[in-house]
């Protein structure tokens, strides 16, 4: 929820609704989803780019409609950075969440996004499971349920690698969307569950977590999985986060 200010319109931009719900998609949406997808198996990016439309709109919808359920109606804009549900006239800020009726709900609208690709991630496990296949799991770090290839009776090759690739992406970024890194979701939830224990001090608390969490991650993404893309990422926001600290205090 950091890209606030939306992105002005463009000829090429993509406009639909689902459930009521507004949806606009910025042109550069298709680019990054394009980049993030480059593999030398060219018969997987229009997959990639799919799954990637699908599942961040999936996540998306979980918001919108958490903020409908507390009578804030919103729109969704799927943009270069992911994708972003923004209320129409939030009631309570965004920021320092002002006392009343914030934090908890707060909380409930940020862990809908994931939690919505958990069970969109769960509808097809079960789609596939009923049509007589079944879906292998690893664990990762040994507790951690990560949905690999499909082994289906039907469909083939390319419908093995959507379903394994969604499954992916809804469980495998709905985990990292929960890690409370500013601007993920579990950054936010963070905050409102630190600022219910210290209405004080507890926004300055999740920037510190932010930052410490965002770090380990750039060095478990650099020495453990081998990830330049992980270490860049997690670093930058770290050090985001740290900068928004040195404004603020
Ligand atoms: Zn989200």
């Amino acid at each position: 929820m950091f890209l606030t200010q939306t992105l002005p319109p463009t000829r090429f931009d993509l406009h639909f609704s689902v459930f009521g719900i507004p949806v606009r998609v910025h042109p550069l949406f298709w680019l990054i989803a394009l980049l993030l997808g480059s593999s030398s198996d060219l018969l997987f990016i229009p997959i990639w780019i799919f799954v990637v439309f699908i599942s961040i709109l999936v996540h998306e919808l979980g918001h919108a409609l958490a903020f409908r359920r507390y009578g804030v109606d919103s729109h969704i804009v799927l943009h270069m950075m992911g994708g972003l549900t923004i209320p129409e006239a939030a009631p309570w800020g965004t920021g320092f969440a002002s006392v009343s009726p914030g934090p908890k709900q707060n909380i409930v609208i940020s862990l809908a996004g994931p939690f919505t690709g958990f069970f969109f991630a769960a509808l097809v496990i079960a789609a596939v499971v009923v049509s007589g296949g079944a879906v292998q799991t690893t664990w990762l770090f040994g507790f951690i349920p990560l949905p690999l290839s499909p082994i289906l009776p039907f469909g083939g090759r390319i419908l093995g690698i959507f379903i394994a690739t969604l499954l992916w992406v809804n469980v495998f970024w709905g985990l990292i969307n929960l890690l409370p890194v500013y601007p993920m979701d579990g950054g936010q939830v963070a905050r409102n569950v630190l600022i219910q224990y210290d209405p004080f001090d507890g926004v300055r608390k999740s920037i510190w977590l932010s930052v410490i969490t965002g770090a380990i991650l750039a060095l478990v993404g650099f020495f453990i999985f081998r990830s330049t893309y992980m270490a860049i990422l997690f670093g930058l926001l770290a050090f985001q986060s740290y900068q928004s600290l040195q404004g603020r205090y």
